[in-house]
């Protein structure tokens, strides 16, 4: 699988946008289900629900370290083994040597964003196992050789045209793009790995302290299958991915399936308590918690919220930048909105500050988030981080002088006197650059992106304000306040 590194975010972006597939099926899928979850959202009978499940998420992680250790309890209890991995690489190593251990030589996945984010399977692969995707779109863009480009649609870059010719490429069978097909093709292919694997790898949507079972939730039947037929289940969750009682489990999955694709329930939900109880056959299951940087997040006030996050991908769903550029130009497990936050928290501010800078912060994403976490909030944090630098996140300070420059801008509007006279300066200064058509279309240095792909406007001959004074001179009190704030004797 080929990861674009983030140095390409801007090429990524640009083919994203050239690619008719990926407008027309994004712009269909988020009118679809992005506009969809605001009205559920709008309509929900429960009005109250976003918000109880917002505070039971924020309190299981005020609280993890001890809903942590009672989930180990109880799944080790139920005859599962845990294992809390402090990086990714600790998580695919043991991952390994659970594979190695039980002469594993093939692997069927269950959909899963964290073993993408661990980087489990070239670990896999690096030893010999065959890893198999199992979800219909992990398969295809793992036939494809691609990274997926969306959490619950994870082909949606492609039509089924270059599905068809990947299927018939890939799977020796005869070219078609009917899409029922296409799937029975994949089906056909997929149970004969699901049949001879040695080992499930899946996700873990959330995990139940209380009942020490994990769920999961699909349409299509492959996990259920994926944990039942190998001898080995091993699932693998970020570490907040836990609820404290079966009650909190219920309502976030209830939010989850609607905020992913506006269902009330999945077609399927497996509970996994243990490894399965087959007469005269060793099973086993094991459950690997990931930290991998989730400290670090879950000790920072400002960020602790991303981590109430249950992955279900609607701020993708309507969010106009990924909308236009789609998921490969986010160079991580995480696209989206979400994947602006998440990605440079986990793998470096500096690494990934093109994700946090490429938002709108148009708030979309926090109004369609079934718990509505505050995602335009976070990425202005982290942007001041770039802008200024941070000891404690390790972020060196990007632009120093585009912060100069914002230092001297703060300086320039909060004294009006000194701003009006910048004001006439820079309408003298831009002359020289005003059009015919009394447009700016070409600006230098550092502003000159402002006029890669847009004409500005020139500042206007006579102020907003001096205009507004003109027409509504100010009452005798209004304008001596006015004057005694700006240090003027006269407005
Ligand atoms: S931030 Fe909210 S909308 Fe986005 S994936 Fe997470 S829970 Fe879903």
């Amino acid at each position: 699988m080929n990861r674009p590194s983030q140095s390409n975010y801007t090429r990524e972006a640009i083919k994203g946008i050239a690619s008719t597939t990926l407008q027309t099926n994004l712009r269909s899928f988020q009118e679809r289900l992005g506009q969809g979850a605001m009205r559920m959202w709008v309509e929900l009978a429960d009005p109250e629900k976003r918000r109880r499940v917002k505070a039971s998420r924020m309190r299981t992680l005020d609280h993890l370290d001890i809903i942590l250790a009672s989930l180990a309890e109880k799944v080790r209890a139920r005859g599962g083994r845990v294992y809390f991995a402090e990086t990714a690489q600790d998580a695919s190593d043991y991952i390994l040597a659970v594979a190695r251990k039980n002469q594993v030589k093939r692997v069927v996945k269950g959909k899963s964003m964290t073993s993408i984010e661990i980087g489990v399977d070239p670990v896999l692969e690096a030893a010999g196992i065959e890893v198999v995707e199992t979800d219909l779109g992990e398969y295809i863009v793992q036939l494809a050789g691609e990274p997926p480009s969306h959490i619950i649609a994870p082909c949606i870059h492609l039509d089924r045209r270059q599905i068809g010719r990947l299927f018939a490429d890939q799977l020796g069978i005869d070219y078609s793009e009917d899409p029922p097909t296409l799937t029975r093709a994949a089906r056909h292919a997929l149970r004969e790995k699901l049949l001879s694997a040695e080992m499930g790898l899946t996700g873990c949507n959330l995990a139940c302290a209380e009942t020490g079972q994990i769920s999961l939730v699909s349409n299509e039947g492959n996990i259920r299958m994926a944990t039942t037929m190998p001898p080995v289940h091993v699932a693998v969750m970020g570490m907040e991915r836990v609820v404290a009682t079966m009650a909190e489990h219920r309502e976030t999955l209830q939010l989850l399936t609607r905020g992913a694709v506006l269902q009330k329930i999945s077609t399927y939900v497996s509970f996994v308590g243990g490894p399965a109880d087959t007469p005269g056959e060793t099973r086993e299951f094991h459950l690997v918690i990931v930290d991998n940087g989730r400290s670090k997040i879950l000790a920072d006030p400002e960020f602790r919220e991303v981590l109430a996050c249950i992955r279900c991908g609607a701020c993708l769903n309507i969010c106009p930048v990924y909308g236009k550029i789609g998921g490969h130009a986010y160079a991580s497990a995480y696209c989206g909105p979400i994947g602006a936050v998440v990605s440079p928290l986990l793998e470096g501010i500096n690494k990934h500050a093109d994700l946090c800078k490429g938002e709108t912060l148009c708030g979309a994403c926090k109004e369609v988030c079934p718990v509505e976490n505050d995602l335009p909030r976070m990425l202005s944090a982290l942007r001041h981080k770039l802008a200024y630098g941070s000891d404690q996140w390790d972020t060196r300070q990007m632009n120093p002088a585009e912060a100069f420059a914002f230092r001297l801008w703060r300086h320039l509007v909060t004294r009006p006197a000194l701003y009006r006279a910048g004001l006439r300066l820079a309408a003298l200064l831009q002359r020289p650059f005003i059009g015919k058509n009394r447009m700016i279309s070409r600006m230098v240095g550092p502003a000159a992106g402002w006029t890669d792909s847009r004409d500005l406007p020139p500042i206007a001959r006579q102020s907003f304000a001096a205009r507004w004074r003109q027409k509504h001179p100010p009452t005798p009190d209004v304008a001596k306040k006015t004057a005694e704030n700006s240090g003027e004797e006269k407005v």
